[in-house]
Formats: structure tokens, sequence, C-alpha cells
């Protein structure tokens, strides 16, 4: 060490001895009254502070785990997704929520509102319009989300709605869709104000186009789909009326050789739902609910009314089904207002064929290509069958705990509607 170096090191340690010296000689209790003032020093203030920095460690610790476990999972959804989608070589695009909000211009035109978002109106960056679906806050932790994008994602068919992009960041959730521009089923068969009347062999065209969609998505997938929210609503239709069929949200995958499905939840839209979905012991769930569904759904658009209409003019026409039912029992014939003989050759075939799907037990209704094949044949050649039993749940009229036209999920219909085991014979029941 040079020499000033050790001068000034032995300068400074002289002085500090000096003043332990100074301080101890001020004071002969030094050595207790010191150890009692760090002990104080110690109990008053570095131990709480050293306490509160660990708590205050342990809280910024257990938020960040938080944040971590709460985005790891929602990123992990959104990789799961985009996974699956490469493997499978299905890219819908994946866009971020400023892209959504540019393509939806602000959204500002509205094409409809369901039970689990809004629908918007938009441009894709290319050009073409598209329809932007805004998913609420999720009933059932993103899986519409997830059922929709893994189940239409996959697919291509003339009669399912193309999935063009999705967009998950954070809760906000988006789907784009092909743009259909004559909008959804219900406002043409119920017709509403301002809508073009469909003519009686539009109207068959659009049911054999939905008949197909469905029978492509039961049996010519490599997986069994089962949509389980056939209903007006969801069928769209693009410029030259064909159906597109949408809304995938309770749709589950399956593989083909399943013939009887498990479900935890029965989801559905009144009026639609098969028994089977209500009640046990009239037969598992199955791809016969949405042949159950379709029926329903071809009946109304035979009748251009709703199947179960608390206005009817006749009591006995309350519930279409029954009553259509026992004209044919009773005249051999329908008697159709302002139809020709061909057209009325048409609805009949229609209402025979959704009397087959809206049998009781999904045993007795046909498979989906079965009523392709009944749709596209001569009237003639159609058997009538049974009469229709109806159950309880298909006579819930106005019940203003319910919007008859939207999707439920059993949680929201369990408090409403209990899901009972009972004997098919205990269901019959003609209100007509
Ligand atoms: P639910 O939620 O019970 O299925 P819903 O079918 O009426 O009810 P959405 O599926 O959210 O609800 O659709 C709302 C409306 O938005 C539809 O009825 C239809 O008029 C419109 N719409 C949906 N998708 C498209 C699309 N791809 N092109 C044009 N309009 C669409
Ligand atoms: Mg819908």
């Amino acid at each position: 060490m040079p020499k000033f170096c050790c001068y000034q090191y032995s300068s400074w340690y002289n002085n500090f001895t000096g003043l332990r010296e100074i301080i101890k000689g001020s004071n002969s209790d030094y050595d207790g009254i010191a150890e009692y003032k760090v002990g104080m020093t110690t109990g008053h203030y570095i131990l709480p502070s050293l306490l509160s920095a660990r708590i205050l460690f342990g809280i910024t610790f257990f938020i960040a785990l938080l944040i971590y476990k709460w985005r790891k999972r929602h990123w992990s959804m959104y990789e799961c997704i985009e996974i699956y989608l490469q493997q499978n070589n299905l890219m819908p695009i994946g866009y971020s929520y400023r892209e959504i909000k540019k393509m939806a211009r602000g959204f500002k035109d509205k094409l409809g509102e369901g039970g689990f978002g809004t629908v918007f109106q938009g441009n894709q960056r290319s050009g073409p319009c598209v329809a932007i679906k805004m998913l609420g806050k999720s009933k059932g932790n993103g899986q519409d989300f997830i059922s929709e994008v893994m189940t239409i994602g996959r697919i291509h068919h003339v009669n399912v709605v193309k999935l063009l992009g999705f967009c998950i960041e954070g809760s906000k959730r988006a789907l784009i869709y092909e743009f259909m521009s004559n909008g959804s089923l219900d406002k043409f068969i119920f017709s509403k104000e301002g809508s073009k009347e469909l003519c009686c062999s539009q109207i068959h065209d659009i049911s054999i186009g939905v008949a197909r969609g469905i029978a492509y998505l039961h049996h010519g997938c490599e997986m069994k789909i089962l949509h389980f929210d056939i209903k007006p609503h969801n069928i769209l239709l693009d410029e030259n009326f064909i159906p597109k069929i949408s809304d995938f949200g309770l749709a589950k995958l399956y593989p083909i050789e399943n013939s009887i499905v498990t479900m935890t939840a029965a989801r559905g839209t009144i009026g639609y739902m098969a028994p089977e979905l209500f009640y046990k012991n009239i037969g598992g769930v199955s791809y016969k609910a949405d042949v159950y569904s379709f029926g329903m759904l071809l009946m109304e658009m035979a009748s251009k009314r709703k199947n179960l209409n608390a206005h009817a003019e006749y009591s006995s026409q309350l519930y279409f089904p029954l009553w259509i039912y026992d004209q044919f029992a009773q005249e051999g014939e329908i008697e159709i207002e302002d139809v020709t003989e061909e057209e009325n050759k048409i609805l009949k075939k229609m209402i025979i064929v959704a009397l087959w799907c809206i049998q009781l037990k999904p045993a007795d209704r046909p498979s989906m290509n079965k009523v392709v094949e009944m749709l596209e044949g001569d009237v003639e050649s159609l058997e009538m069958p049974p009469k229709p039993i109806i159950y309880p749940h298909e006579t819930v009229v106005d019940d203003p705990r319910t919007n008859l036209d939207q999707t439920i999920s059993s949680d929201d219909y369990s408090s409403s509607y209990d899901y009972v085991e009972r004997e098919p014979n205990s269901l019959i029941e003609n209100i007509a």
C-alpha cells in the first residue's frame, strides 16, 4: 500500500476509536443503555418496517400470481385455438381488437342482437362486407366462443355460414362472418313489416338447403357436429336466398361412432328444443335432437306462423302441429287459402316431413339424410306419421321470465323449468 494511504487509514482509525472513547466515557452504563436503545429501535422501527415490507411483498407477489394465472388461462385458450386451427390447416384470421373496431367502423351499424352478443356490419380490409359478432360476457368459460371456432372454423359447406376471422383480447371476443345481405329467416316467415314475401317454392328450396346443411353436419364430416340451436333466427340468407346455418355457440363435436351423447347442460331455444333434453326415459340425446328442431322450423316455414301462437283466432289453432294433424286426419287434405294446387302439394309435403321430425321418441324421427330425400321426393310417396305428442314445455305461453326467441342455457332455465324423469305416457297432453 502507498505511504500516504497508510497514513490516511491510520488517522481515520484513531479518530474513530477516539470518538468511541468519548461516548463511552460520557456514560458508565453505556453497554446496557446502548443495548436497550438498539432493542427499542429494532422493536419500534426495524421489525415493523420489515414486517410491513414482507406483507407488502407478499400481497404484490399474490396479485402478480393471480394476474399471471388469469393471463395464462386466457392465453392458453387463445393458443389452444390457434394451434388447433394451424394443425388442421384452417386459419380464420386472428384480429386485434383495434382492427375489429376499425372494421366495424365504430360499431355504428347494428344488424341484430341475441342472447350471446350483438352483431354489427363492417368491412374487411380487402373490401367485402362482413358481420361482426361481439360476444358479451361469456356464460360458460368462453365455451360458446370455442365451440363456434372449433366447429364452423373447420368446415366448408354451401349451407353453413363461413367464419372469416376471430378476435380474442382479454375479455373482448369477436367473430367475423361472411355478410348475409338478406338477414335471418324469421323476418320472412313471420312476415315482419317491409320484408319481402317469399313464394312457396322459395321456402321449399330454403328448407332443402337447411336440411342438406344439417345432414352434412351430422353425416358429412369426420366428426359428428350437433348444432343444438336450429331455429329461424339462426338461418341466414344470402343475396340469392341460399340458406346458411349459423350460430354454433351451443354446438358439440362427437366421434362418428357415438350414437348417444352425454350432455351436462340442456341448452337451446324453447319451442325448438327436443323433449329428450328435458325428460329422461324418452331416449338418449343424439343427432335426433337437431332433427326435432328442424321439424319445428319446417312446420313454421310451411305455416308461416309460430307453432305456438297464443293469439290464434281459434283455441284449437293454439298449437299448430296438433291442429294441422287433425285437419289431415279428418279431411284427408289440408285447406290452404290462396295457393295453387302445386303449392298445396309442396306445403303438404313439408308438413308431413315436419310431423315425422317432431315425433316424441328420437327413434321414431328420420335421419337428416332421409329428410332431404323426403323433401326432394313426391308427396304421394310419403306415409302419414303417428299423431305427435306434445310435452308441457311446448305450452309455455308468454312467460315473462323467458324471451321465447332467445337461446337459453340450463343455468337460465333451471330456475323456471326442471329436468324431470317422466314416462312418455304421462306427457300425452292434447291442448287442442
Ligand atoms: P340467439 O342468441 O338466441 O341465437 P339470435 O340468433 O337472434 O339469437 P345472433 O345470432 O346474435 O342472435 O344474431 C342476431 C341477428 O344478427 C340475427 O338475427 C341476424 O339478423 C343478424 N346476423 C347475424 N349474423 C349475420 C350475418 N352473418 N350476416 C347478416 N346478419 C347477421
Ligand atoms: Mg343466433
